[in-house]
């Protein structure tokens, strides 16, 4: 409810401070940048959930973390979560960020109003995300959710396929998947790995992935699935080894 009042104050402000067709446009180039933000935004946090720590971390493990790994093999298991539980995190998580943003953002056009406002979108995306994240593995999405999947505007479902194709390691951006092919081209996520296990190694837990890359192997072999490490067995055909 916090989330809702503060952007509903955002949309009361921004008629009274835009005053100019150019304001208009910044307004709609700002909300773009901050859509692409997000994509990466949530794409760091999911190879984070994905990657480091495990689920006996205090606090993060069970609440962060396990939640990340076990979408590996119940994939479907977030399309069961009620409106609170897919989206309560998000939201507790953006709640400080928008209210600052909402406190500072100055009430005339310039660069501290639209940094501001950027702020606000990147909240308001990243609060949407798992929304759009639970259509995309949804068997009967609404219709407007899957009228935006077909146009590429928010995830498309067979695109996030691609992250749920064993071992996982890759289109970790989760708002549309915009960033997904130049941060796979580049590497980014070997890299932040490559730098994890010089800087803090014993934070990279990438096992899971290696047990999936095996089961892969395995089931490819002779098709007995192997679970993954640390976590309960997935049912057979759940996960595409
Ligand atoms: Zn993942
Ligand atoms: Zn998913």
């Amino acid at each position: 409810m916090a989330v809702l009042g503060l952007l509903m104050g955002f949309c009361a402000k921004v008629p009274r401070t835009i005053h100019t067709p150019g304001g208009w446009v910044n307004l709609i180039l700002t909300g773009l940048t901050g859509y692409v933000a997000s994509d990466i935004i949530t794409g760091i946090a999911h190879w984070s959930g994905d990657t480091l720590g495990h689920d006996r971390v205090w606090f993060f493990g069970p609440n962060f973390i396990r939640p990340f790994r076990e979408h590996h093999f119940d994939q479907k298991a977030i399309t069961r979560h009620d409106f609170i539980e897919t989206n309560g995190n998000n939201c507790i998580g953006m709640c400080p960020p928008l209210a600052v943003a909402f406190v500072a953002v100055p009430h005339q056009e310039g660069f501290g109003f639209f940094a501001w406002t950027f702020v606000a979108f990147v909240s308001l995306f990243v609060v949407a995300t798992n929304q759009f994240h639970k259509w995309a593995h949804a068997d009967n999405p609404p219709a407007a959710g899957r009228w935006l999947q077909r146009w590429g505007l928010i995830l498309p479902p067979a695109h996030h396929d691609v992250h749920h194709a064993s071992p996982h390691d890759k289109h970790y951006c989760i708002t549309v998947g915009w960033m997904n092919p130049i941060l796979n081209g580049i590497g980014f996520f070997r890299a932040a790995e490559w730098i994890v296990a010089r800087v803090c190694p014993s934070w990279l837990h990438i096992e899971e992935r290696n047990r999936y890359r095996e089961a892969a192997r395995a089931n490819a072999l002779n098709g007995s699935p192997t679970p993954p490490l640390g976590a309960p067995p997935p049912p057979v055909g759940t996960w595409r080894g």
